[in-house]
């Protein structure tokens, strides 16, 4: 099984040193994992900065970290990627980080929209607030089509993201009523090679894995190329959280594997059977902390 998307100590809002989560991997039996930190510092201010010195220096010490634990564990395949934020005046940083530090997965996100973080902090509120449900996904999904349009990442995190404190403002939503900007931006992606990510941080939340599932057969029907899947775990004790649904979830769309990045191409894929009879077996032996009771 796999898990690539995932934050040590060495993001700013994660926990635990990655030796930590490379253990949780092992206890799981998960064998190939990505530490996805975010790039850009979140400072308790909440002011956020992204300074490219500090940046490699840090994933340069990561990556140290990643060779370390490959040494160390046998049975994982540790890789280095990074989560990075999408704002206009921080993609050409951001290029230049990517090209001086080698990552295995670049994963491109959104969280701040019109200068509010949706997924967390003050703003998400004023940011839903002032909209309808319908002008809030739009505008988001509108900036994830921006987002691909400057492509400089592999896959896209946490797709319908907006969901995640959307849904105690307006309840749940309708994929089908953003069709027209959704498909827009999964042809683009399809056209420029970028794949989707499964994120089962969304089953303790709005309770149910980032995208929809109709998301995710649009975009395997219009040729996204690649799935891959991750927890988005910020501490080595939740490491599989969500997992089994999030694999179920792939089954049920029609994806029939998922893709490890490495140097920032497909160079794994896991058949999502095989991963159905890992979740079956994580369930059955109790291991699954999302399990239900
Ligand atoms: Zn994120
Ligand atoms: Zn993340």
């Amino acid at each position: 099984m796999i898990n690539c998307h995932f934050h040590d100590d060495r993001s700013s809002d994660g926990d635990g040193r990655l030796e930590s989560h490379c253990e949780a991997a092992v206890a799981a039996g998960i064998r190939h994992i990505c530490v996805t930190n975010h790039a850009e510092v979140m400072a308790p201010s909440g002011a956020w900065t992204a300074d490219l010195a500090e940046m490699r220096d840090r994933f340069l010490a990561v990556r140290e970290s990643v060779s370390a634990c490959n040494s160390r564990f046998p049975d994982l395949e540790v890789r280095l990627g990074v989560e990075l934020e999408y704002r206009p005046e921080w993609v050409d940083t951001f290029d230049r980080l990517t090209a001086e530090v080698s990552f295995d997965f670049v994963l491109g996100s959104v969280h701040l929209v019109d200068g509010y973080n949706v997924s967390g902090g003050p703003g998400r509120d004023v940011f839903f607030q002032g909209r309808s449900q319908h002008e809030a996904y739009d505008r988001y999904f509108r900036e994830i089509a921006e987002m691909i349009e400057w492509g400089g990442f592999d896959a896209v995190s946490h797709f319908d993201l907006v969901k995640r404190f959307g849904y105690r403002h307006y309840g749940g939503y309708e994929p089908e009523r953003y069709r027209g900007v959704i498909e827009s931006v999964l042809v683009a992606m399809a056209d420029r090679g970028i794949g989707m990510e499964i994120n089962t941080s969304g089953v303790h939340g709005p309770g149910s894995p980032y995208p929809e599932r109709e998301i995710l057969e649009w975009a395997r029907s219009v040729g996204v190329p690649a799935l891959t899947i991750g927890t988005d775990s910020h501490e080595p004790g939740v490491f599989d959280h969500g997992l089994a649904e999030g694999i179920e979830l792939a089954h049920a769309s029609g994806w029939t594997e998922f893709t490890v990045f490495e140097r920032r191409q497909p160079a794994v894929h896991v058949p999502v059977g095989q991963a159905l009879t890992w979740a079956a077996d994580r369930r059955g032996s109790g291991g699954l902390r999302d399990s239900p009771a």
